[in-house]
């Protein structure tokens, strides 16, 4: 214990090594939540936990800011657990062993969880230390951050006054997240009809070598999707040779994940195959000249395939192919506040052809409510025609830019006076625990920052001491001058 009782604030990251004496991955938070339930009534505080495990805690103004407006605090306290090969650390049991040089805090072997035990650490120090003058205040942990936001989706806040909201998710210091996408995922399903082969040759298609990627951090990097590109690539060979038959096509394997792999299986009429390999040949050199720079790897090859009995009509061939071609993918607009900044944008991260048809699976984000739900409205369209059906899951709300927010000038503030330094105003495209809150409290301004984090959800994970100081200091300095 104590490895980290050299490091200033003490208070914060004492509570960091007890939050991390325990294990608390996602899906696995009872233990951490009662420990936090347990610190509460050790400061004499009011607190809640709820059945999803989220806790929330509160603590009177101190003298003199009765009147002020109550500011909630927030972070999560679930972590993402990856251990390098070979740690034979079973991370649903243990808590972490931290390592320190004085100037990162890291997990020996395993990820921190710096993300976001770091932002619990440093609330519980505000609620433990009476010195510190501050309005009400409301410390809000969530669960299931890091596989779904499932926490802040479960949350009550029908007991919370604040209309002030500090998330503190963030991982680089002085940059402050204005703004977020929202997001749904769509699981769709195209009929096919099968009939026995007739005399057509297989062969195995094979689209690689493509860099993939996020489809929230790196969706504006141009790179190709491996199952849109295939799709592409099937319909123009069955523009120059009718008769092709699909036999099988599937590529990825999470909707959030540009897609980097497909493979196809294609039944050719057995007067063309020449044709048809040159063809594959030929798009092949398409490909690499429009994807040159961006996705320089990228492959098209075909092999003689191995036998096989029943394809696709070539009716049902084109008919599904049709559809997933007119499907939109990648950026598909760009925000106006924020230059460079994704606004809207659907990724095709998921295709299989099973026996009941064809699936694929989306994800769309947007910050705009508006526009997710007319690319939604785009791509039901577009399976209409094409006679499919599909479900929505995972449908979370996105963090408009508020234009004018009181709060971020006052954190702004607050950071100049602790560093010297102006902050930097940002967007993501990628999801924040924020939508959900704005969305339950009508009216609520918001803000999140953080200390300097390095390779979050890895084991490589660190954490800055010297920024962890700012930060706390920043958020000190802003309760201490929030008095109206
Ligand atoms: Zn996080």
């Amino acid at each position: 214990m104590a490895v980290l009782s050299g490091l200033e604030p003490k208070k914060v990251f004492e509570y960091f090594e007890i939050l991390c004496s325990v294990p608390h991955g996602s899906g696995n938070t009872k233990q951490i939540s009662d420990l936090c339930v347990r610190l509460a009534r050790e400061l004499g505080l009011r607190c809640r936990q709820d059945e999803v495990n989220n806790v929330v805690i509160w603590k009177d103004a101190s003298p003199g800011f009765e009147d002020a407006a109550p500011v909630i605090l927030q972070g999560h306290i679930d972590m993402v657990c990856v251990k390098t090969d070979g740690c034979p650390k079973d991370m649903a049991a243990e808590g972490l062993d931290l390592v320190t040089d004085g100037t990162w805090v890291w997990a020996d072997r395993t990820s921190l969880g710096g993300d976001d035990g770091i932002a619990v650490a440093m609330i519980l120090a505000i609620l433990a230390d009476d010195s510190l003058p501050h309005p009400p205040l409301e410390a809000v942990f969530t669960v299931d951050e890091e596989v779904g936001m499932d926490g802040a989706f479960a949350l009550d806040c029908s007991d919370l006054k604040g209309k002030k909201l500090v998330n503190l998710d963030s991982e680089e210091e002085g940059v402050f997240t204005v703004s977020c996408a929202g997001g749904v995922r769509l699981d769709c399903l195209l009929p096919v009809e099968t009939a026995p082969l007739d005399g057509e040759i297989p062969y195995a298609v094979t689209l690689s070598g493509l860099l993939g990627g996020h489809s929230g951090a790196e969706i504006d990097k141009g790179r190709a999707s491996a199952n849109q590109t295939m799709v592409r690539t099937l319909y123009s060979a069955a523009e120059r040779i009718p008769g092709l038959r699909l036999n099988d096509i599937r590529g990825g394997r999470f909707d959030n994940v540009i897609c980097s792999v497909n493979q196809a299986v294609i039944a050719v009429p057995a007067d063309q195959t020449e044709n048809f390999t040159s063809f594959i040949r030929e798009f092949d050199a398409i490909l690499k000249n429009e994807y040159a720079g961006c996705d320089d790897g990228i492959t098209l090859d075909c092999q003689p395939s191995g036998p096989i009995e029943t394809a696709l009509t070539p009716d049902s061939t084109v008919g599904v192919l049709r559809t997933l071609l007119a499907v939109p993918q990648g950026v598909q607009a760009m925000n106006v506040d924020f230059p460079g900044l994704v606004q809207t944008s659907l990724n095709m991260g998921v295709m299989c052809l099973e026996p009941d048809g064809l699936h694929f699976s989306l994800s769309i984000r947007s910050c705009i409510a508006s526009q997710k739900a007319m690319l939604l409205q785009r791509v039901k369209a577009i399976l209409t025609l094409g006679g499919g059906s599909w479900t929505e899951r995972g449908n979370y709300p996105g963090w408009q830019y508020a234009r004018q927010s009181a709060l971020r000038e006052d954190i702004l503030a607050a950071y100049k006076a602790v560093t010297g330094k102006d902050g930097r105003i940002e967007a993501t495209h990628g999801g924040l625990e924020c939508g959900l809150f704005l969305e339950k409290i009508p009216g609520l301004d918001a803000v999140s920052a953080g200390p300097e984090l390095h390779d979050i959800h890895s084991p490589a994970e660190r954490l800055s001491v010297a920024s962890t100081q700012r930060v706390y200091q920043m958020v000190r300095e802003f309760l201490a001058h929030s008095k109206s």
